[in-house]
């Protein structure tokens, strides 16, 4: 992968034997694997027997959790926060869990849309909740620094899955919580 990265350097017109740039192609790299290394993970050993038999029925709800991801259109970050909710069905989850399942499928090549489903998906076949219901709101760094420019502009999406599809409260409480 340096080579390639070096070559990349050659071809913005830079000399990649100077000073700054000398070491470059070798930390781009390490850091692409990190900011990719979601995709060689394993599910199972994330989420190691972290669920937890539990009564609760209320709605669980975790606001803000940060996010960082690379957009596979331009290779360039997204940011932003995402909210969680469920209704449990007999289980529960750690909180750090969450969020590591969260950077399993945001650290690797993704766009947004995708990356909502599969948390909600995740989730929602691990605790085999009644219910799971995620927001993610990220700015995209290929937005705001390039093309349009739109330095303001965030996207929001959305999964609702179960009780928070089909009834209107429960969506209605996890929005007026989250939001
Ligand atoms: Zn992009």
């Amino acid at each position: 992968m340096e080579q390639h990265i070096k070559a990349i350097l050659v071809a913005l017109g830079e000399d990649p034997e100077r000073e700054g740039l000398k070491n470059t192609p070798l930390r781009v790299s390490k850091s692409l694997r990190y900011l990719t290394s979601g995709s060689h993970e394993s599910l199972d050993n994330i989420i190691n027997g972290a669920i937890f038999r539990s009564e609760i029925k209320e709605m669980i709800l975790v606001k803000d959790i940060e996010l960082y991801s690379l957009c596979e259109h331009h290779l360039l970050p997204f940011i932003g926060v995402c909210h969680i909710a469920y209704i449990p069905n007999g289980k529960i989850i750690g909180l750090s869990k969450i969020s590591r399942i969260i950077n399993f499928y945001a650290r690797r090549l993704q766009i947004q849309e995708n990356l909502t489903r599969q948390i909600a998906d995740t989730l929602m076949e691990i605790l085999e909740a009644k219910g799971v219901a995620i927001i993610i709101e990220a700015q995209h760094l290929c937005m705001m620094m390039r093309g349009v420019e739109k330095q303001k502009a965030s996207m929001k999406t959305s999964v609702m899955l179960g009780l928070f599809q089909d009834d209107q409260r429960t969506r209605s409480e996890f929005l007026s919580l989250a939001v």
